[in-house]
Formats: structure tokens, C-alpha cells, sequence
């Protein structure tokens, strides 16, 4: 016999709850598509707290913190923590193509045709995806303030 599992306000405000601690770098590492489909799976039980690299130990604590749980390091055989990064234009060499600002997937850039772009560090999720397509190599990656 199945069960059938209706997601509750409850839940949904739980998904967002831990989908704002997660990293948003929609990596994968953690078995599902994205950081809230996992989100979703801690909320319906079929997740552990600690599949997500990039959120590292910390995150992985927070996760415990926020759903009541033991405590304990992220699994390190899902990839490696590293600290996080976010991307820089160096903007005397930025010709204003807007090749980067289709291939941000969050809105992180910002600039016109022809204009010097700026990425948003604050909205940057550092997944390197604007830096192939830049045609003059002017996207470099440098770690993110605290
Ligand atoms: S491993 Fe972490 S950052 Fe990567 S998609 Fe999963 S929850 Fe998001
Ligand atoms: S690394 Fe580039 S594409 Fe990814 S979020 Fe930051 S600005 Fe956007
Ligand atoms: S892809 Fe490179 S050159 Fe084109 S707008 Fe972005 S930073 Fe500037």
C-alpha cells in the first residue's frame, strides 16, 4: 500500500528554511538536482543532513541545528569542500558583449550591449558557468568576502 504525502505550509516553509542555508551552487553533489530538491527530500525524511560539499562541515551543522538532529561532518566521499569563490570582470577588458549575463543562471550580472558589465558579488553563487563563454577571458574567479 502507497502512502500519498501532501506537502503542508509547514513543509513548504521548511523547504525555504533550509533552502536559504544551503549554497545555491546547484552542484549536484548532493544526489539531487539542485540545493531545493534537496531541501525537499531532508523535509520529507529521505535525505541526511550531511550530503552537501560545498556547505562544508558549518552547513552541515546548521542543517542539524535547524532540523533538531545529531550533528555531524559532511560526507566527504560526495566531493570536496572548498571555500567559496565568486566571480570578478575585469572591466578595462570587458568589450559589453553580454555573452555572461545569458549564462548567469541567477541574475548576477549586470550591463548593457557594448557596455562594462559588473557581476553582483553578494548574488554570485561562483559556478563558473559566465567564464567560457566570455570572449576575451576578462572573467577571473577570487574568494568571496566573508
Ligand atoms: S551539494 Fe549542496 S550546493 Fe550542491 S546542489 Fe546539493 S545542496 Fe546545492
Ligand atoms: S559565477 Fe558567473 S554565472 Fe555563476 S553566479 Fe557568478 S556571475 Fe553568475
Ligand atoms: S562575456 Fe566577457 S566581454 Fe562579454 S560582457 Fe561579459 S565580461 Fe564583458
Amino acid at each position: 500500500m502507497t502512502m500519498q504525502v501532501q506537502a503542508s505550509a509547514t513543509d513548504e516553509a521548511l523547504v525555504e528554511r533550509i533552502d536559504r542555508l544551503l549554497p545555491q551552487t546547484q552542484c549536484g553533489q548532493c544526489g539531487f538536482e539542485g540545493c531545493r530538491p534537496y531541501a525537499e527530500a531532508l523535509v520529507r525524511g529521505e535525505a541526511d543532513i550531511d550530503h552537501c560539499p560545498p556547505g562544508g562541515d558549518a552547513g552541515a551543522h546548521a542543517l542539524a541545528r535547524l532540523l533538531d538532529v545529531e550533528a555531524k561532518p559532511y560526507d566527504r566521499t560526495r566531493g570536496e569542500y572548498r571555500p567559496a569563490i565568486v566571480a570578478l570582470i575585469v572591466e578595462d577588458d570587458c568589450i559589453g558583449c553580454t555573452k555572461c549575463i545569458q549564462a548567469c543562471p541567477v541574475d548576477a550580472i549586470i550591463g548593457a550591449s557594448k557596455l562594462m558589465h559588473t557581476v553582483i558579488a553578494p548574488l554570485c553563487t561562483g559556478c563558473e558557468l559566465c567564464i567560457p563563454p566570455c570572449p576575451v577571458d576578462c572573467i577571473v574567479m577570487q574568494p568571496a568576502a566573508d
